[in-house]
């Protein structure tokens, strides 16, 4: 029996995991690292909330995953994939596993990664314990990184655009009237300032004051883009924010039995390219293991 040849695009926790229970299935696996390899991990220093993962840094876990994928078999491309119908022809599966990038501002927020600057507060709020933090946004994410902050830090403040949260009413009473929550309206930030660390921020209050502010620590929480454009088209259902539509998120099936096959029979996805809600390393490598055992199945009952 020939063996079966699939393509996983993506080299992140998702496609990584995938690759590796797919290689040691014995099915040719081929991965397209794509732009960014190792994906939003290797923005990250210490790793603290993967399992196994202590004393590691993101781009050491995320080398150890490539090299665990090659160890059996699975072969590397250094490129991007962009043509879904073409790996379709190439390829008996595609795992799709592109994952997301948290929205960024450009007021140099990217030199200070790992430096009081960080777009997961449920990853990094235990760094800052005593620390003075400031979250931006004003969504369901911004709100659960500022509570997740208040654990640990001693004064949170929360910037936000508008006059009002865009989060749901239940999660906007958390931080309405928590003392320890300070919220700034109308807020922007406009400069970051800081040699080796995040010092001071520079606010914009009401479109007119500006006003520099001393702070340990700057958490984003102003959404994510899931890297999903080159599946515009393809038949892959997107939902309106672009996240890639399986049966896990959503909790539609497509096709019965394999909960992370896409609107394509043959194609699955997983990880942050279609969750918008965990978005965890650890829980990306959990549904890439899915997809890969979805994808084992699938190929067998063809
Ligand atoms: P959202 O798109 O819901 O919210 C983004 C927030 O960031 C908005 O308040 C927006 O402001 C603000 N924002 C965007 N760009 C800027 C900018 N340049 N400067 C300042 N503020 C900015 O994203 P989330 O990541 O919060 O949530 C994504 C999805 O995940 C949602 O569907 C959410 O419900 C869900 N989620 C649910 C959770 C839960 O229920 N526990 C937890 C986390 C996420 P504005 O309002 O002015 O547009």
């Amino acid at each position: 029996m020939n063996k079966h040849k699939i393509a996983i695009i993506g080299s992140g926790p998702a496609g990584y995991s995938a690759a590796i229970y797919t290689s040691r299935a014995e099915i040719e696996t081929v991965i397209y690292a794509g732009k960014e390899p190792g994906g939003q991990l290797t923005k990250t220093t210490e790793i603290e909330n993967y399992p196994g993962g202590l004393g590691l840094t993101g781009p050491e876990l995320m080398a150890k995953m490539g090299e665990q994928a090659s160890k059996f078999g699975a072969v590397i491309k250094w490129e991007e994939a962009e043509d879904l119908d073409k790996l379709r022809e190439e390829y008996d599966g595609v795992i799709i596993a592109t994952g997301a990038s948290p929205r960024l501002m450009g007021v140099g927020e990217e030199k200070y990664y790992g430096k009081g600057f960080s777009t997961c507060a449920v990853c990094d709020a235990a760094f800052y314990k005593g620390k003075t933090v400031y979250v931006v946004g004003g969504g369901d994410a911004a709100i659960e990184d500022t509570m997740a902050l208040t654990k640990f830090a001693s004064q949170v403040t929360l910037l936000v655009r508008r006059d009002e949260l865009r989060a749901s009413k239940a999660m906007q009473k958390k931080v309405l009237d928590n003392p320890e929550v300070k919220i700034m309206w109308e807020t922007e930030l406009v400069g970051i300032k800081g040699d080796e660390r995040v010092e001071k921020l520079e606010l914009r209050i009401k479109n007119q004051e500006l006003r520099e502010v001393k702070a340990e620590g700057l958490f984003f929480a102003i959404g994510h883009i899931p890297a999903t454009k080159w599946l515009e088209g393809s038949g892959v259902e997107l939902d309106k924010k672009g996240y890639i539509k399986n049966g896990v998120v959503g909790g539609v099936s497509w096709a019965k039995g394999y909960p992370t096959m896409t609107a394509i029979p043959g194609v699955v996805a997983a990880g942050d390219c279609v969750d918008y809600r965990y978005r965890q390393a650890v829980t990306a490598a959990g549904m890439g293991v899915m997809a890969a055992l979805d994808m084992e199945k699938w190929l067998e009952s063809k």
